[in-house]
C-alpha cells in the first residue's frame, strides 16, 4: 500500500473541539477543558496515545492517513482514557469498566485492538552487541546503552556492532571478532 501523496488530516483544533464535546457528553470536570490534540510523528504503529499527565491526545499521521475513517474512532478511543481518568483517577484499568462505559455512552463499542494496515511503519529493530575494547567482555542488548568495563580502565574503549533483530543478525554477531571490523563506533 503507498502513502498518498497529500496527506489530509483533520486539523488538531477541529479534533480538540471534537474532544470537548466528548467531555460535555461524559461530564467531565473543567479541567478538562486545558485539552490538546496533536499529529506526532513519534508514534509508530498505534492508530494513537492518551498523555494522563499533559492532557493530551496524540495521534499518529502515517497510520490514520491509510485509514482516515477511523480517525474519530481513535479521537474517541483516547479522549476516553483521558476523561476516565479525570472522571475517576490513576486506580483504574486503562481499558476497564469505566473507560467502557465511555465508549459506549458515545456510541462505539468498547474495542482494544485495531487491525488498520501498519506494514512498513514499523521501525527496524536492531540488535547491539556491546564489546569491550580491552579484554572483550561482550554484552548483546535490543538497545544502545554506554557501558563501561568492569575489569579494564575506566576509559577504555566500549566497541559496539548493529545488526537486525533476526536469527540471521544474532548470527551474524555471535560470530564477530571483538576488533577491526567495518562499522564499528565507538563508546565514550
Ligand atoms: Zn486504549
Ligand atoms: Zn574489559
Amino acid at each position: 500500500m503507498r502513502l498518498p501523496e497529500l496527506l489530509t488530516l483533520p486539523s488538531a483544533v477541529a479534533l480538540r473541539e471534537r474532544c470537548l464535546a466528548l467531555f460535555a457528553l461524559w461530564g467531565v470536570p473543567d479541567r478538562g477543558r486545558r485539552v490538546r490534540v496533536e499529529w506526532s510523528g513519534r508514534l509508530t504503529t498505534s492508530a494513537g496515545r492518551a498523555d494522563l499527565r499533559g492532557l493530551r491526545v496524540l495521534l499518529n499521521p502515517k497510520l490514520l492517513s491509510r485509514v482516515p475513517d477511523k480517525i474519530d474512532e481513535t479521537v474517541v478511543h483516547e479522549a476516553a482514557h483521558l476523561a476516565a481518568h479525570l472522571l475517576h483517577g490513576d486506580a483504574i484499568q486503562p481499558h476497564g469498566a469505566e473507560w467502557s462505559r465511555l465508549m459506549r455512552a458515545a456510541g462505539l463499542p468498547p474495542d482494544v485492538t485495531h487491525e488498520y494496515p501498519v506494514d512498513g511503519l514499523r521501525r527496524r529493530a536492531w540488535f547491539y552487541l556491546h564489546v569491550c575494547g580491552g579484554c572483550g567482555s561482550r554484552l548483546l542488548l535490543r538497545r544502545v546503552r554506554r557501558v563501561r568495563c568492569g575489569r579494564c580502565k575506566p576509559r577504555t574503549p566500549v566497541l559496539l556492532y548493529r545488526a537486525p533483530q533476526t536469527d540471521e543478525g544474532l548470527r551474524a554477531l555471535r560470530a564477530r571478532e571483538p576488533a577491526g571490523a567495518a562499522g564499528v563506533h565507538r563508546l565514550r
